[in-house]
């Protein structure tokens, strides 16, 4: 085994388990470290308490006098815990989050110095913009940037520091950030939903969408990980043989916890409790030293800065227990990818569940409201939820018979297939009171409250609906939730605002009752979007051909999934819904495809380097080893040496070859990249790193399994498959 792989394997397997302090039950440890509702009673004036949730709640905005009050108290119960320093805390388009630190620490002049943290610190901050990704707009603008205050997430504590969410915006005004246009489509989609909730019940006046994550990961060692220079770099592995054993035995799903793992998911469940993240389940999952951990749902805003907050916080409790961990949606080929499903309803400010049948055929009518309106809205922008989970990582597992293919669908059971078919049969315009009966007894009345058990859903659907929520599953493991998020809840808020004026138009026009007119919508509605309905398998080639027959987009790579993000549809929908203008739209899809191009550009030159600094060397080692082993045998037995050395002759071709190969094929993509490289326009060279890079990688990985199959094991520098996946 060559030296780096065997320190690696030495440490790994000598490791300690690192002791986890659970002290305290985990409902006392819960938002210890945020300045949450019954902190800021604690802490703050009856005025500047009853301002904070009046801007959580009505969005009203914070007088500078009040935030003078609210920055001096969040600074003592700070200073209480020992912190130091405070941060606005803002997702910018890298995917990471960002933070700039600074001190308390004030000087006051005769050699004195202080705390001090002012309203206008909290509320606003200007950090520097240009190094961050923003699509032109700066150049455009010649805007700077900055961060403010969104009181709708809590400041919370982590470490010594104070971390203060924020947006992050253009001085123009232009979004820089994930959470921008978040919030924005969360309130469209509050408006537009309220208005119809009042159909059904005055007293409506807020509609929260909330969302509950599921996220899955890999737990690797970190001496075994940083044995590969592809892990360490791109996040996954180029290249590497599959196991003999892999994940065909499922033993590993829902199997019991191996202790290392376990004693990491409970240190890094204590940090989510102190952080108010609140962390429920975890479990293994499909494929070895997988993992998913999955919270209460929240409030949209709020679950997606717990998930950015859990994936940084991830990673830092991994670097103590020693693992790596790899939230890449496929870091192994042949090997179960990780995704991150987004659970989504919309409930009222009266504790409705909008999307959850209720107990009488009034609430079961909106039930049935929101549930066809969100059908319609998938089924009008499907190409556009299609392109907000497309990256060159998520690329890997849609439609890798492992997680819901390219092509949206929406998949809502046996059930509810029978009611909506009931309702397709309703009478045009005005209704008898016998069909009023007829719909109120036997199809609106008859859904049960509780839906046929989850255990019947269906896997491969992108979007199904599991009865009181729908499940975006093809969501990628590694992705900020505000991008699909806001696109969902923004083609939500534009169906509704249609839906409303449909069905005040028959009300006014055609005189019908309020449920007539909406059983009318509905009816339209249904009739209007079953070729997005697809309750079969959605991994067979089968489905791809009748998708294709219903007009429905199959977009399988990112360059080409992305542009629906900058359709002419697409950019009316945001402005219209006051979500994002053109330049926001354009910006945005110019620094997501951006993206895709330097990671593709990364992973080839990685693999490059790879292949010829460390498989060839190694394969060249090996021949050697093997030609001295002939040549011997022909000193041993002379013109007969055939007999004894014919298969060392075969290995030693069979390496020459594939070396061949792979010199040929590194320096082929190498030259498709350049000449990539040299192209202005930014779709085209996209399109040229999907179509002109990226295939070599499968190529040239080919040659150096078989390389990796055929080379002695004690050579072979690279940790491999069976290693990184089985240690434990
Ligand atoms: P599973 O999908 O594993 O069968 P559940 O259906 O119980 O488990 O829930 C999965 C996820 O859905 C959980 O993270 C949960 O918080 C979330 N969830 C449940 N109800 C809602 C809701 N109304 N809105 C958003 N997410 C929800
Ligand atoms: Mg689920």
């Amino acid at each position: 085994m060559s030296t780096l792989r065997f320190q690696a394997l030495k440490e790994s397997l000598g490791r300690d388990i690192v002791p986890v302090n659970e002290t305290k039950r985990r409902s006392a440890l819960f938002g210890e470290n945020v300045f949450n509702q019954e902190t800021m009673l604690q802490y703050l004036t009856k005025d500047a308490y009853n301002s904070v949730i009046d801007a959580i709640e009505n969005g009203s905005k914070i007088d500078r006098s009040i935030a003078d009050q609210i920055s001096s108290s969040m600074k003592d119960w700070a200073l209480s815990k020992g912190v130091t320093h405070y941060t606005h805390w803002f997702q910018p388009l890298t995917g990471a989050t960002a933070e700039k630190h600074d001190a308390f620490f004030e000087t006051i002049g005769n050699g004195q110095a202080i705390e001090k943290f002012g309203g206008g610190q909290l509320v606003q901050q200007e950090p520097d913009a240009s190094s961050f990704p923003n699509g032109g707009i700066r150049n455009t603008f010649e805007a700077r940037g900055y961060t403010a205050w969104d009181p709708t997430s809590p400041a919370f504590i982590y470490g010594t520091t104070l971390c203060i969410p924020t947006v992050f915006v253009a001085y123009t005004g232009e979004a820089l950030d994930y959470k921008t246009p978040l919030l924005r489509a969360l309130h469209a989609v509050d408006s537009a939903a309220t208005s119809i909730a009042k159909y059904f019940d005055k007293n409506v006046k807020k509609v929260n969408a909330s969302l509950g994550w599921e996220q899955e990961y890999f737990l690797i060692d970190s001496a075994l990980a940083n044995s590969r220079p592809d892990i360490v770099m791109t996040g996954r592995t180029l290249l590497g043989h599959s196991p003999a054993k892999g994940q065909q035995l499922d033993d590993h799903y829902f199997g019991s916890i191996p202790t290392r793992a376990l004693d990491y998911m409970r240190d890094l469940e204590t940090e989510c409790m102190l952080l108010g993240i609140p962390v429920k389940t975890r479990h293994n999952e499909v494929a070895p030293n997988q993992f998913e951990l999955a919270p209460i749902f929240e409030e949209t805003n709020l679950a997606v800065d717990h998930n950015s907050l859990l994936m940084d916080v991830m990673e830092k409790i991994g670097a103590r227990h020693k693992f790596k961990v790899l939230l890449h949606e496929k870091p192994f080929a042949g090997v179960n990818g990780s995704g991150k499903h987004n659970n989504w309803s919309l409930s009222t400010n009266t504790g409705v569940n909008l999307l959850s049948p209720g107990k009488t055929p009034m609430s079961n009518l909106q039930f049935l409201t929101f549930f066809v309106n969100t059908i319609k809205a998938i089924n009008e922008y499907e190409e556009l939820m299609r392109a907000g989970i497309a990256s060159a990582s998520n690329d890997h597992r849609l439609g890798a018979n492992e997680a819901p293919p390219a092509i949206m669908s929406v998949f809502i059971g046996e059930q509810l297939t029978a009611v909506l078919k009931e309702l397709e049969g309703v009478t045009d315009g005005k209704l008898s009171p016998q069909e009023k009966t007829d719909l109120k007894l036997n199809v609106v009345g008859k859904i049960p409250e509780i839906l046929l058990d989850n255990t019947d859903r269906n896997r491969t659907s992108p979007f199904a609906f599991t009865g009181n929520k729908f499940e975006f599953r093809a969501v990628g493991s590694k992705a900020n939730c505000a991008n699909p998020m806001t696109i969902l809840n923004t083609i939500v808020a534009k169906q509704l605002v249609d839906f409303k004026k449909e069905v005040d138009h028959l009300i006014d026009t055609k005189e019908l009752k309020k449920d007539e007119a909406i059983f009318n919508v509905l009816r339209e509605y249904i009739k209007e979007s079953k070729n997005i309905l697809f309750e079969g398998n959605g991994y067979g080639a089968e489905w791809e051909k009748e998708a294709k027959k219903r007009g429905l987009s199959n977009n399988k790579s990112t360059p080409d999934a992305l542009k629906a993000k900058v359709s002419k549809k697409t950019i009316e929908l945001f402005e219209q819904m006051g979500v994002m203008n053109k330049v926001e739209s354009e910006a945005r899809y110019e620094i997501e495809i951006e993206e895709y191009v330097m990671r593709i550009q990364i992973e080839g030159r990685v693999l490059g380097d790879v292949a010829r600094n460390h498989v060839i060397p190694t394969a060249i080692r090996y021949q050697n080893m093997l030609i001295n082993n002939v040549s011997g045998l022909k000193d041993l037995y002379g013109k007969d040496f055939k007999k004894y050395a014919a298969e060392q002759m075969q290995i030693i071709e069979e390496i020459s070859e594939h070396i061949g190969k792979i010199n040929v094929k590194v320096s082929k993509m190498t030259e498709a990249r350049k000449k990539a490289n040299k192209l202005e326009d930014l779709e085209k060279k996209a399109a040229d790193y999907c179509n002109k890079v990226k295939p070599f990688f499968d190529e040239i990985r080919y040659s150096c399994d078989k390389l990796e199959l055929l080379i002695d094991d004690e050579l072979w520098p690279l940790t491999k498959y069976r290693e990184l996946l089985f240690t434990r």
